[in-house]
């Protein structure tokens, strides 16, 4: 597999706490860093021993690199990605792809039009946990699949209390910071799409008013399948889960809604309680190697340029509901 050459779009704190380490365990090489503030980029570039730092995206996109990581906030997403697959690079782009639908089908398109990969980095479909529950399932071991409930809620650390908080056309708000990655996990472990949301959403204050700080909501599945989730920025002692029940057993994973390779799931059926083996890996290198694999023709990115749509759609369906106080559909 060939080892990629990125130019870093952003200079972000989810980069430096997770993704360029990925990167250079898979062996990639990262060569430039787009910032709009030159001495951030150059502090940036430096800290990361990264040989040059840009405040002009197209001298970036003009350089010697295969693929970008776009980890911006989310409304610079779109004509970051559209950019980059016009001058050819593939693009590993963070969630939500967009902050609306309309643009994340457009960098789906003119990724495919100018032939690039497009990935989305839902890196909780590379969990261990979430891996074997998917497995389980799909091995019969739950019998047939009724409910699917996630609690990722959390506490904002302090040094995130940003855009997120008060910038609604950045993209701020619990449900696109993180219903959307339960969107993906949840259309991963069960293998169907949204059919339906309904939604409320909480301002404890942490937010900036009309912004929401938490959510809770239900996803209906085509299948049928009910799925649950809490999600929020202001709760410091709730632990993190993941469950999917069916007709003949339970699958309850915890400590998993996270960027740590943790977590353990139980098994729970008539024969009583099991936990399942885990290979802890880091969620990022595994998401970062499928990339690889994916330009290279040799796999499938974990979560793809349609998945990040897919996700994103419910996400804007679950807002849209908690606005109107309806259940709002989701077309294909
Ligand atoms: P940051 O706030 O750290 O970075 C976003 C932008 O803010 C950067 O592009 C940078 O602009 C600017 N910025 C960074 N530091 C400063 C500063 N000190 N002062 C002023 N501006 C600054 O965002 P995150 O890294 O938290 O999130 C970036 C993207 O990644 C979002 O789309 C988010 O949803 C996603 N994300 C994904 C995660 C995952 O696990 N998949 C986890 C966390 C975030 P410039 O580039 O111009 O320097």
């Amino acid at each position: 597999m060939k080892k990629l050459r990125w130019g870093l779009i952003g200079a972000s704190t989810i980069g430096r706490e997770r993704v360029i380490d990925a990167i250079k365990q898979t062996g990639g090489e990262i060569s430039n860093v787009f910032s709009t503030n030159a001495a951030r980029g150059a502090a940036y570039a430096n800290e990361f021993a990264i040989a040059g730092s840009t405040t002009n995206l197209n001298d970036l996109l003009d350089s010697p690199i295969d693929a970008v990581y776009i980890a911006t906030t989310n409304d610079l997403h779109h004509d970051q990605c559209v950019a980059a697959a016009k001058a050819g690079k593939h693009v590993l782009c963070e969630k939500p792809l967009a902050t609306n639908l309309a643009d994340a089908l457009s960098m789906v398109t003119a990724c495919k039009v100018a032939n690039v990969e497009l990935a989305t980095n839902h890196h909780l479909r590379g969990a261990a946990t979430h891996r074997a529950m998917r497995g389980a399932l799909k091995s019969g071991q739950i019998g047939r699949p009724l409910a699917i409930k996630v609690i990722h809620a959390g506490y904002l650390p302090a040094h995130l209390q940003g855009w997120r908080l008060t910038n609604p056309a950045a993209g701020a708000g619990a449900i696109l910071d993180l219903t959307v990655h339960d969107a993906d996990l949840m259309r991963f472990l069960i293998d169907d799409d949204a059919a339906s949301v309904v939604a409320m959403i909480q301002n404890s204050g942490m937010a900036t008013a009309g912004v929401e700080d938490a959510a809770m909501g239900v996803i209906t599945f085509r299948s049928g399948i009910l799925g649950q989730f809490h999600d929020g920025f202001t709760t410091k002692y709730i632990r993190t889960s993941a469950e999917i029940h069916g007709d003949s057993g339970s699958l309850v994973a915890t400590n998993c809604m996270t960027q740590s390779p943790v977590g353990e799931v139980v098994l729970r059926t008539a024969n009583g309680e099991s936990n399942l083996p885990l290979e802890h890996e880091n969620l990022y290198v595994r998401t970062i190697n499928a990339f690889n694999a994916a330009i290279s023709g040799e796999g499938k990115s974990l979560s793809t340029g349609e998945d990040g749509a897919a996700s994103l759609a419910i996400a804007l369906a679950a807002l849209e509901s908690a606005r109107t106080k309806s259940v709002v559909d989701i077309s294909s």
